[in-house]
């Protein structure tokens, strides 16, 4: 690998939660970032078209992404995460990530910097941010410390988010719980378009990856036992944590994903007290067309919280 002087980090999957850590620990190391633009139709384009049609739209953006990022920096980051433990994996998406990526920009010969690990390498973060910063050229002691500081910045980062949503759940008013995987909440065109139409009809929103994650984990487990997805895993053990403190759940997915398809069924039948929007996003529409679902949805919640139809 050439000298590496400015690494691309697409704007996708699970770089809305430990893209954090990855341009930390990048520039304790002395180098630039590039972070793609967020997301928007012309991105979607760019991915679908690379894509094949069975994808998630979660990675068609990502692709998408890659692309808005040839030729803007020395390297582009595609991690390829496994999972820590055989009972936290990630889902298959993310196991070929590096190779997925590859493989559809061959003819572009991008310069892809990776690093892999997977439940059965028994494993942890900290070797394999050493063995990232091996891969840049950099001594087992500048790769620790910039380690150490980025993981720092990352607890820091999760913690700030962690305490602000607390305030907001004190607070008065409605409060609706975007559940689902970070990357589909918080994209612009996913669940960013959704959190932006319930703030218009007056709620408050509040996400499942904003909770303590290890409480989160733990929890999930009075849900499921065997559940193997740890983003899953993360976010039922939320909605268990916060189901009473919430006037409703709207429950996210990106078609088609198959950890989702599996898990949401399940929580929408257990979840039975609280009112739950299960939304699908897929390539063609995203958000939109969703507003008349989440006006209905909130119009319910309002009726049940004064009594319920019968009173009116
Ligand atoms: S978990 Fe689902 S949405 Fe995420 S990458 Fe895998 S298939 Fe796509």
């Amino acid at each position: 690998m050439g000298q590496i002087h400015t690494i691309g980090i697409p704007r996708g999957l699970m770089a809305y939660r430990s893209g954090v850590l990855w341009k930390a620990f990048f520039e304790e190391l002395g180098l630039s970032c590039v972070i793609s633009p967020k997301s928007d139709r012309q991105i979607l384009e760019k991915g679908t078209k690379r894509a094949a049609d069975e994808t998630c739209l979660p990675f068609k953006l990502y692709l998408g992404h890659v692309e808005s990022l040839l030729g803007e920096c020395d390297a582009i980051f595609v991690p390829r995460m496994g999972g820590y433990r055989p009972k936290e994996k990630m889902c298959t998406r993310y196991e070929a990530l590096p190779d997925l990526v590859k493989n559809i920009f061959r003819n572009q010969h991008p310069n892809i910097l990776t690093v892999s690990y997977d439940w059965y390498d028994h494993t942890d973060e900290a070797k394999v941010y050493l063995s990232l910063g091996a891969a840049l050229g950099r001594s087992k002691s500048e790769s620790k410390k910039a380690y150490g500081a980025a993981r720092k910045k990352m607890d820091q980062w999760m913690k700030a988010k962690e305490k602000k949503q607390n305030i907001l759940l004190e607070g008065d008013g409605l409060k609706i719980l975007a559940a689902g995987h970070p990357y589909v909440l918080h994209d612009p065109f996913m669940g960013g378009e959704i959190s932006r139409l319930l703030g218009k009809m007056g709620a408050t929103v509040v996400f499942t990856d904003y909770v303590n994650r290890e409480k989160a984990l733990k929890r999930s487990y009075h849900f499921s036992k065997v559940m193997p997805w740890i983003i899953n895993r993360e976010m039922t053990g939320a909605v268990m944590l916060l189901r009473e403190r919430v006037d409703g759940i709207v429950l996210l997915s990106a078609y088609p994903c198959g950890p989702d398809s599996l898990v949401n069924d399940m929580l929408v039948r257990k979840v039975k007290e609280i009112p739950m929007l299960s939304l699908t996003l897929d390539a063609q529409s995203g958000a939109a067309g969703m507003e008349t679902r989440v006006e209905s949805f909130m119009d319910i919640i309002r009726y049940q919280k004064a009594g319920g139809y019968g009173n009116h």
